[in-house]
């Protein structure tokens, strides 16, 4: 009991209260719920992973967006997370190409611009001859720093950029 509560507590957002009440959820709860717990865990671990271009979610070497052949190749979408691609897409109106960064910059949390996507952003840009990037960052803090960043980075090279709010 005490291990599960210690692995749930590394999770993040999730405090050493939490962890303890997750854990005691878990050993009233039905067995059958808690084994097909512990098949989605283990499942999303062996299939899902990241797109080795975009970095979105896949269970293959490249997600279903940058494999879908109707797609506009010559523009680029920057979000935080796979959950920015999904938001995108729920709108319906943007046929472009994505790049998850996977994070923001956050000083706080001491993550800065080489612990996310942006290198990779920056040779996309330039190998796959983008003309339009649109950066749908979140509007907040971290969303805004991570934008504007972006936006110094890609002054000088040769594309358009926007910023964009998904809501
Ligand atoms: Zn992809």
């Amino acid at each position: 009991m005490a291990r599960l509560i210690e692995e749930f507590a590394k999770m993040p957002g999730i405090g050493v209260r939490s962890a303890e009440r997750i854990a005691f959820h878990i050993l009233q709860a039905r067995k059958d719920d808690v084994e097909s717990f512990a098949r989605v865990l283990r499942e999303v671990k062996e299939k899902v992973s990241f797109c080795k271009r975009c970095n979105n979610l896949s269970e293959r070497e490249l997600c279903h967006i940058c494999s879908d052949p109707s797609r506009d190749r010559s523009k680029i979408c920057v979000v935080e997370g796979p959950n920015g691609v999904i938001a995108m897409e729920k709108c319906g109106l943007y046929r472009g190409m994505y790049h998850v960064l996977l994070g923001e910059i956050s000083p706080i949390d001491g993550v800065g611009p080489d612990q996310l996507k942006i290198r990779e952003l920056l040779q996309r840009v330039y190998k796959e001859k983008i003309g339009e990037v649109v950066i749908a960052t979140d509007f907040t803090t971290e969303g805004e720093t991570t934008a504007l960043y972006l936006f110094e980075l890609l002054k000088p090279m040769k594309v358009k950029v926007s910023r964009l709010f998904i809501r």
